[in-house]
């Protein structure tokens, strides 16, 4: 045997460590590729060996407070196609676009894509998917997706808002909740090889995670009854719009909030005014974008305006509760107040108000009174009520986009400007932004949040969640509180609101006549604010109506149209009338119990109703009543409008 050498002996050794070396790097590199980077790697092999079509998860409702579903989610389908397996592609392309209403070229065009997946059709309805399903067509895929339905089409359309094609809330509750309501998407999983062919049939499905529901405080019956009634009132004013909002003073839960001109949910990129639908293909698409936004804007949260004399009831607040003024002070107006060598006219001017209690003063909303009133209370701690009513800070409502009020900074506030402060003008705010400090003026004093949500729900309607609210900040006393509400119901029994006055309720509230600015433009808003009943306000609710033609002044246009309001949404939140000698001699405190007559022809239906001594408002076009408002059973006075959706 031959003897080896030293040197050959380290030559060796070396070999051996040398391959030992690179196969423990090997193996360490093989662990670290399938260990630590497969979650990097695992998706691109999938990317290569499946396409996987998603599967939308159904997007949660958004109810009513009882229930009712105002935005829900229906199943349908969609259809698309694998190319390289679609065989006779003429033969194919013919069929899909006689069922699916699709242009032949594109559809060809689709199919001889070089890609693994392309869409055909979204939204496809179930009838159309099965029948597509049931010829088996080689390459043709039809899968369950989902579509937002708004039953109600545009029932608070801008508070609701509506969702994208990619399941995304775009405005309103729709975006503000898009998180609970979105859900995730699940996957269909098909393992093909690298040229996008299918190797096997098996397919595994990932199911999608459904959205929560949103459960609201919005009363369907109320909004839809409030958008009635405001729309009404905007065409016979000719106005350019109107609000109403509704809402409960104790604890800000909004019954209604609607805003008229509206819009279809269903057809959100539709314009609403038959002008700029007939000039849309001249316009630029920036010119497209602003139409859309404004038509989407909810101007009661988005905008602000100038107040006018509703903003008289928080300088009536202030000075209560700082003990600037007593109810029994008595005042004197000339038709007009000097303010250093200023001359601010009453709207009396040039007639007077002669001598008049505070109270008085109130009831006439006369502006001397209130210029006098703020003097007293002084720049400063004026301010400082303007900033606890909530002026200076958002009112916190769960929609996008809210504005805040727009108010001279304290240094800036001299004798004019604090007196025409005083009745409400020289600055801007939302009108849920004077709601909000109305309801705390009303309700004991608490600066609630105005707010929507009540609930998140399951599938099965379980709470998963409650959002809760604060009571907020005492403002004012509970007897400042009280002393307000009397005088505010004596504003509509009396005194200049009282084109609201309903018999047998006790009603509180105070007109307002904003002119426009410029000023001089011959532009107003007529506004209403009123409260129900006087002694526990349960229901607030304010009428705006903006730039109506004619007769501008806030009781004579509001007025109305807050007295019809409350007349048809107090019996229904059972608030019941009570009379008073007088009244009940009153032709008007006669009353009828509302037919039933859902699902009655429209001529049996309207007969039913005048034989009940009432009269109706007809919603849509059709022959059938579809739904009634309000529901069978309610008292209302008599003469009451009864709102009928009908239908085919
Ligand atoms: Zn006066």
């Amino acid at each position: 045997m031959e003897k080896i050498s030293v040197k050959i002996k380290k030559k060796l050794a070396f070999c051996l460590i040398a391959t030992l070396l690179l196969g423990v790097f090997l193996i360490g590199r093989l662990i670290y590729i399938e260990i630590f980077d497969a979650g990097f790697l695992q998706p691109l092999a999938y990317e290569q060996q499946s396409r996987d079509r998603l599967i939308s998860p159904v997007r949660g409702s958004i109810l009513d407070r009882n229930n009712v579903g105002i935005a829900v989610t229906e199943s349908v389908c969609s259809v698309s196609a694998v190319p390289v397996q679609v065989i006779d592609k003429e033969e194919t392309a013919t069929y899909l676009c006689g069922v699916l209403d699709l242009e032949y070229d594109d559809t060809m065009e689709k199919l001889s894509k070089n890609v693994a997946l392309v869409r055909l059709k979204s939204k496809v309805d179930m009838d159309t998917a099965q029948q597509i399903r049931e010829k088996m067509l080689p390459g043709i895929n039809v899968d369950e997706d989902v579509k937002r339905v708004y039953p109600f089409k545009n029932l608070a359309a801008q508070v609701i808002g509506f969702s994208g094609k990619d399941n995304q809330g775009v405005t309103g509750l729709e975006a503000k909740y898009d998180s609970y309501l979105a859900g995730k998407p699940g996957k269909i999983l098909t393992v093909t090889d690298s040229r996008g062919v299918k190797i096997s049939d098996e397919q595994r499905r990932i199911p999608p995670e459904n959205g929560y529901n949103i459960v609201t405080t919005i009363d369907a019956s109320v909004q839809r009854y409030a958008e009635q009634t405001i729309s009404k009132a905007v065409e016979a004013k000719e106005a350019k719009r109107g609000i109403i909002i509704v809402l409960n003073p104790q604890n800000g839960e909004i019954y209604a909030m609607a805003n008229y001109p509206d819009f279809d949910l269903n057809e959100p990129f539709k314009i609403n005014s038959p002008e700029l639908e007939a000039a849309w293909d001249t316009m630029t698409e920036k010119e497209k974008n602003d139409a859309l936004n404004q038509m989407w804007r909810n101007t009661a949260i988005n905008d602000t305006y100038e107040p006018g004399s509703t903003f008289k009831i928080v300088t009536s607040a202030t000075g209560l509760e700082t003990k600037a003024v007593k109810v029994d002070d008595t005042f004197t107006c000339n038709g007009y107040y000097t303010v250093g060598d200023r001359m601010i006219k009453c709207w009396r001017y040039p007639r007077t108000h002669g001598h008049e209690t505070f109270v008085q003063g109130v009831q006439n909303s006369c502006n001397p009174v209130f210029m006098a009133v703020a003097q007293r209370i002084g720049a400063e701690t004026f301010y400082e009520y303007m900033i606890k009513f909530g002026f200076m800070s958002k009112t916190g409502v769960d929609l996008p986009g809210e504005a805040v009020g727009i108010v001279h900074k304290l240094e800036n506030i001299g004798p004019v400007e604090l007196a025409t402060m005083s009745f409400g003008q020289s600055f801007q705010i939302t009108p849920l932004q004077l709601l909000r400090a109305a309801s705390a003026i009303v309700n004991g004093g608490n600066l609630v949040t105005p707010h929507f949500a009540k609930y998140v729900t399951g599938e099965d309607g379980e709470i998963i969640h409650e959002f809760e609210y604060e009571k907020g900040e005492q403002v004012i006393s509970k007897e400042t509180s009280d002393t307000m509400r009397m005088i505010l119901e004596s504003v509509v029994s009396v005194g200049s609101g009282k084109k609201a006055y309903i018999p047998g309720y006790r009603l509180g509230g105070k007109t307002a006549t904003s002119e426009k600015l410029p000023r001089k433009s011959g532009k107003y808003i007529a506004s209403f604010m009123s409260f129900a009943p006087a002694e526990n306000p349960q229901v607030m609710a304010i009428v705006l109506i903006d730039e109506p033609k004619g007769v501008y002044y806030g009781g004579t246009v509001a007025g109305p149209v807050m007295k019809e309001l409350m007349e048809n949404i107090l019996p229904y939140f059972g608030v019941e009338p009570v009379y008073n000698e007088q009244e009940q001699e009153m032709d008007e405190t006669k009353t009828s119990v509302v037919p039933d007559i859902t699902g009655l022809d429209i001529k049996e239906a309207k007969k039913a109703i005048e034989d009940c001594g009432l009269t109706y408002f007809i919603n849509g076009e059709g022959n059938t009543v579809l739904g009634q408002f309000p529901l069978t059973g309610t008292e209302v006075n008599y003469k009451s409008s009864i709102i009928l959706t009908v239908g085919e």
